[in-house]
């Protein structure tokens, strides 16, 4: 290589290197334009799948939490729906029973010529006995029901009255699966205090269900007293509550009270004579109820109504003697006492 070719050499060298860079270079750039063209079209690609896939990730999450509250509520939904429909074909199959009861008694029953009263036992005509006719808002039907001639106790009706303790227990059970009674604490601690209770004295609310709650507010006054309620629809466990006659027996009691109990005895005399075994001796009673007149006939479960006469016969009847009866309204409350005893016989 001569001086010249060197030189050119040397100056081309860098040119050449320059020049061979160039070329890689631009074919780089091509090739990298080429590239950047693609990645550009990827990446709007990307772009546009990314904003659809975000989307649909936005899309899926509202779903997936649309779904749980979906799920939640229809879970909530069809409790609810499952409960109602229960309920509905309770009520359904107690009013369908009655209404077959009604349809059976038009067809084949003959009227009774003569009746006997199931407080006092007289027997006298079926004319004697004022009719009162009532309807059951609980899908009992058609009540009927008499009042004495001789002792003016209404009762009935006599469907009512044709059940064994089994079966009303039963109907009973029925029932308060898709009713349920008023709170009526007022009640039941006006009635309380009519036995003039002393601080020191034990007291029992007898038949005192799961709707009032008059124990528990007269227990935080620091009375002494107790619910008695033998049938599963009693609240909670306490140790207040006392389930069964033989631990009401245990511990005689300084007093007794009743708020809508005495009506739905069959046998209300025996009933009294029961709970004067769990009181010392001389201890008052109070049953409050508004059936001392012939008021909320509209169910099947009131089966005495304690009008005019018959109070005082169902206290002579039961050993008791009437120490107040008292009216205000709808709130009725008879207190017996235990003191006196009447001649037997
Ligand atoms: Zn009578």
């Amino acid at each position: 290589m001569g001086g010249i070719a060197r030189i050119l050499n040397g100056a081309l060298a860098p040119a050449d290197v320059a020049f061979t860079r160039r070329t890689t270079l631009d074919r780089t750039r091509a090739q990298l334009a080429d590239a950047n063209s693609q990645i550009q079209a990827l990446n709007e690609a990307l772009v546009a799948a990314k904003s659809q896939g975000s989307g649909l990730e936005a899309t899926l999450a509202e779903m997936h939490s649309s779904v749980l509250a979906l799920q939640g509520r229809s879970a909530d939904r069809l409790q609810a729906e499952l409960a109602q429909t229960k309920r509905l074909l309770i009520q359904h199959q107690i009013a369908s029973k009655w209404s077959t009861v009604d349809a059976l008694e038009r067809l084949v029953a003959t009227p009774p010529s003569e009746r006997t009263c199931p407080l006092c036992n007289c027997r006298a005509q079926e004319t004697l006995f004022k009719l009162f006719i009532s309807q059951c808002s609980f899908g009992g039907g058609v009540l009927k029901r008499h009042q004495c001639p001789k002792c003016d106790v209404i009762f009935g009706a006599d469907k009512m009255f044709a059940l064994n303790a089994k079966e009303l227990s039963q109907e009973y059970e029925w029932h308060y699966m898709v009713y349920e009674e008023g709170d009526s604490t007022a009640a039941e601690v006006l009635a309380f205090h009519s036995l003039a209770p002393r601080k020191d004295g034990r007291y029992v609310n007898f038949g005192a269900g799961a709707w009032s709650k008059s124990v528990q507010v007269l227990r935080a006054e620091g009375w002494d007293v107790y619910a008695y309620e033998p049938h599963s629809s009693a609240a909670s466990k306490a140790d207040w509550l006392i389930t069964s006659e033989a631990e009401l027996a245990a511990r005689p009691f300084d007093g007794l009270y009743s708020n809508n109990v005495l009506e739905h005895f069959r046998y209300p005399v025996e009933a009294l004579v029961d709970m004067k075994r769990y009181l010392k001796p001389g201890a008052l009673m109070a049953h409050a109820t508004p059936c001392y007149e012939y008021l909320y006939e509209y169910t099947r479960f009131h089966l005495f109504f304690f009008l005019g006469r018959s109070r005082q016969l169902l206290a002579r009847l039961a050993g008791l003697s009437i120490e107040s009866f008292e009216v205000e309204g709808h709130y009725m409350n008879c207190v017996f006492s235990s003191a006196v005893e009447w001649p037997t016989g």
